[in-house]
Parts: C-alpha cells; sequence; structure tokens
C-alpha cells in the first residue's frame, strides 16, 4: 500500500505529493514547488516526524511551479532529479514561456536531471513509476503511473474533469497525444 500527502505550495497554489509505500523509510517528492523556507522547512518537518528520506525527485514537467523548490531539497537531500529531457528548455529559461508572468523571477534552473522516456519504470520509495510521456501542456510533461496502486501522478497534464492549458510557450493543443489525453484512460482502474 502507497501512502501519500500532498502539500500545497507557491503562489500558484502547486501540489507537491510525498509518495511512500508501507514500512519504507524512503519516499519519492514530485513536483517540489516550495517558493519560500517556509514551504521547504513544512517538507522537510514532515519528513523527520515521519521518519522518512527522499530518495528521488520526479518531475511531471519543467514549469516554475513544479521545480521551484528543488534546488533548495536538494541540498539538504542530494537525490536523483527525474524529467523528460524535452522540457529541458523550460528549465533552464521558462521567461520565455510564462511571458505575463516576469514578477516571479524564478525561471531559470541549473538542476543535473536524469532523462526518462516513455514507458521507462522507475522504482523510488518503495514503489514503481511507470513513465507515460504525454506532451501537450509542455513537450517533456509526463503522468507517473504506480499499477499496484492504481495512482496516478498527472501534474499539469489533467485535472479533474478537465486537461492542462496547451497555451503556454512549448505547448501543443494538436498533438499526438490531446486525443489520448481528452478521450482514454491509459491506466486501468482510474477513471479519467
Ligand atoms: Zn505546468
Amino acid at each position: 500500500m502507497l501512502h501519500s500527502r500532498i502539500f500545497t505550495f507557491n503562489p500558484l497554489g502547486t501540489n507537491c505529493v510525498v509518495l511512500w509505500a508501507d514500512g519504507q523509510k524512503a519516499c519519492t517528492v514530485a513536483d517540489p514547488g516550495m517558493s519560500s523556507q517556509d514551504g521547504l522547512q513544512e517538507l522537510v518537518a514532515f519528513f523527520r516526524k515521519q521518519g522518512l528520506t527522499p530518495d528521488a525527485i520526479l518531475l511531471t514537467h519543467g514549469h516554475f511551479d513544479h521545480v521551484w523548490g528543488v534546488e533548495n531539497l536538494l541540498d539538504i537531500y542530494p537525490v536523483p532529479v527525474y524529467m523528460h529531457p524535452a522540457d529541458k528548455g523550460i528549465l533552464s529559461d521558462g521567461a520565455s514561456v510564462f511571458k505575463g508572468m516576469q514578477s516571479f523571477k524564478v525561471f531559470r534552473h541549473n538542476i543535473a536531471t536524469t532523462d526518462i522516456a516513455d514507458g521507462d519504470v522507475l522504482t523510488t520509495g518503495g514503489a514503481a513509476w511507470k513513465v507515460i510521456h504525454t506532451p501537450g501542456h509542455t513537450p517533456g510533461g509526463v503522468c507517473y503511473y504506480s499499477a499496484d496502486d492504481k495512482l496516478l501522478l498527472s501534474g499539469d497534464t489533467l485535472f479533474a474533469g478537465s486537461i492542462g492549458r496547451t497555451d503556454l510557450g512549448g505547448g501543443d493543443t494538436t498533438c499526438s497525444c490531446a486525443p489520448f489525453r481528452k478521450n482514454c484512460s491509459p491506466c486501468p482502474g482510474i477513471p479519467m
């Protein structure tokens, strides 16, 4: 059984999800978007209270609100950061994507990421995560799916009853995965 805790960070209210399997001390951190030291401390205090130590950071995509706290977290927990390589440009120069949000000023990240591809299976936090490449919101957007627990980390690809916007830089409404994202369930047991 997989346990999870969702944190909401930064002015955009981005979800960060911590996941760990029964009896495991290692946990997975998906999209650590903390924009403040308070957010970082909240997350670290949770790990310590639960006796957890992150063993990986999973990024669903490279948008700044999902990666805001990665460097600060790596200072404490130097773990691999997994991301699809098609989002490396967004990660290093998000200003070209978020032209109307310059006040946030956190658009340039120099993070060493480990490339992932559609179909890869990562084992982190005691769980196996299948990578599903879902471009459209960003070129390198992915979902992570735990078949054992029927749990999907969808980032901004899917929301309850809707899909993520595709009009930002690098987005693609007509990409081949759009029908898949709108109409299909790639994950048995998960209604979409
Ligand atoms: Zn996004």
